[in-house]
């Protein structure tokens, strides 16, 4: 069994800040204002070509926002996924609608990535959600459903129960927009992926997921969307940014 209890905080800096100074600072920022402690995880992750000079002894771990899915070859730009982990990074966004929107990211390219972090040891974070125009015409458990059994081909129960899978909610129209589903939404969405996994494999496997929302968290709404949706973390974008901001809402984690 997960333990359940503690909640995970992802921060996702997406191609932020512009420098490895400003980046230094802002870790300054997050390590000064972070205590250890057993109710909340921390994970970074920073754009890949800061990964190398980050240090990870101070309270939280370090993830990769993306990942190729060979291990090493004539793939020119690409970071893998063994390439990461021997770097000491443990987990891995994948599928992140920026990726799926900007740089074409199929579900079948996304399958493959899922299928590289398990076999080396990455814990993957897999973003799904729906389009604004999905949610207005009612399709959002057909899209949710579909893009989870794609993503999930070939992949087996073992595989998800041994890895400690996170499933990432975040409706894209809430991406970065300052507008959020209401934590009853998230709930049902959190509901409906742990019943599409329960038919893609069974009830146990549905009961140990890990499911996140991301979405415009900020240290006003964070605990709403915890408390009251049954989410086990968040992933932040924007708001991670800032440090102060970022450490008010880890702090309002730790009970
Ligand atoms: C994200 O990029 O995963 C995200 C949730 O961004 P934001 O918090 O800025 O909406």
């Amino acid at each position: 069994m997960s333990n359940q209890k503690q909640k995970i905080i992802i921060a996702n800096w997406k191609m932020n800040p512009a420098t490895f100074i400003e980046a230094e600072n802002l870790l300054k920022t997050v390590k000064g204002g972070i205590k250890k402690s057993d109710d909340v995880k921390i994970v970074i992750c920073p754009p890949a070509i800061y990964l190398a000079k980050i240090k990870t002894n101070s309270g939280f771990e370090l993830g990769i926002q993306n990942i190729f899915w060979e291990d090493k070859g004539a793939y020119t730009g690409e970071v893998s996924a063994l390439m990461a982990r021997k770097l000491g990074v443990k987990y891995a966004i994948i599928g992140h609608s920026e990726r799926r929107i900007y740089l074409n990211e199929t579900d079948e390219m996304i399958n493959k990535k899922i299928k590289a972090a398990l076999k080396n040891n990455l814990k993957p974070i897999l973003c799904i959600g729906e389009t604004l125009e999905e949610k207005q015409k009612d399709r959002t458990s057909k899209i949710i459903a579909n893009q989870l059994k794609l993503a999930l081909k070939n992949i087996s129960k073992f595989q998800i129960l041994n890895s400690r899978f996170y499933f990432a909610y975040e409706p894209i129209w809430a991406i970065g927009s300052g507008e959020t589903p209401s934590s009853n939404e998230v709930m049902s969405a959190a509901l409906l992926i742990r019943k599409i996994i329960a038919n893609l494999y069974d009830r146990q496997t549905a009961d140990n997921l890990s499911v996140l929302y991301g979405g415009s968290v900020t240290s006003k709404n964070a605990l709403d969307f915890l408390d009251n949706s049954g989410m086990n973390g968040l992933l932040i974008g924007g708001a991670s940014l800032n440090g102060s901001e970022f450490n008010k809402i880890v702090k309002l984690l730790n009970c």
